[in-house]
């Protein structure tokens, strides 16, 4: 895939090493078709935001998810949603309540998991202040959930995106977690030099979005 070539381009141009940083391609929106092609690319990571958009677009390529594909839970996480998400997910990247974690526990125990962090303070964004992130992680811990990092949806304006990625990664080296998944399309230099280990493209990968489903179809 010539735009997955380039994309490895921008984060060694960023500074990063291409080998190193985790590509998820995020195929929200898209159909079952870029999965495919993310695979044949040879790319594993698969990401989606919404809990029925994941198990259908999962079942459409089911040899897939069977042998090769790593899902990842992007979106905000309704708890009636984890029972049927946890056979198929293997990295739940945004959780940011205790109560999820909870229910993750309960139908993955042991899972992976990474806390979102949402550093504008915005009512309506998914995350943990960065506040309250310490706590959230050992109440994780203390469920056996494997915390393995923190996650963040960058502000649009680019310095303030550069801050939070900084304070991301402040924050995951204080606590000693290693993954910091940070950077979409249009931002992922910014977080690349700030220290991102994965970043989710979804635009960067398979071009412009279809309009959206209406959302009963997720
Ligand atoms: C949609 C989305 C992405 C990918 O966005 P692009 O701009 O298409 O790269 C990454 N992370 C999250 C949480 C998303 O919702």
């Amino acid at each position: 895939m010539a735009r997955l070539e380039a994309a490895r381009r921008r984060i060694e141009a960023a500074g990063g090493d291409p080998e190193a940083v985790r590509v998820v391609a995020v195929t929200k929106g898209f159909g079952p078709e870029a999965v495919v092609t993310a695979a044949a690319s040879g790319l594993v990571d698969v990401g989606e935001n919404y809990a029925q958009e994941l198990t259908a677009k999962a079942a459409a390529v089911a040899p897939l998810t069977e042998t090769t594909l790593r899902w990842h839970f992007l979106g905000a996480l309704q708890r009636n949603k984890v029972r049927t998400l946890a056979p198929l997910v293997s990295l739940w990247q945004s959780v940011a309540r205790p109560e999820e974690g909870i229910e993750i526990a309960r139908r993955a125990p042991g899972a992976e998991v990474l806390v979102e962090v949402d550093t504008s303070g915005v009512a309506g964004r998914n995350g943990c202040t960065p506040g309250k992130t310490p706590g959230l992680v050992s109440e994780l811990e203390g469920l056996g959930l494997a915390v393995r990092g923190l996650m963040t949806v960058g502000p649009q304006d680019p310095d303030a995106a550069a801050a939070a990625f900084r304070t991301v990664r402040s924050l995951a080296d204080q606590l000693g977690l290693v993954e910091r998944s940070m950077g979409m399309s249009d931002d992922m230099e910014s977080a690349v030099a700030e220290g991102s280990t994965m970043v989710r493209l979804g635009r960067a990968l398979f071009g412009d979005r279809p309009p959206r489903q209406p959302a009963t179809e997720r």
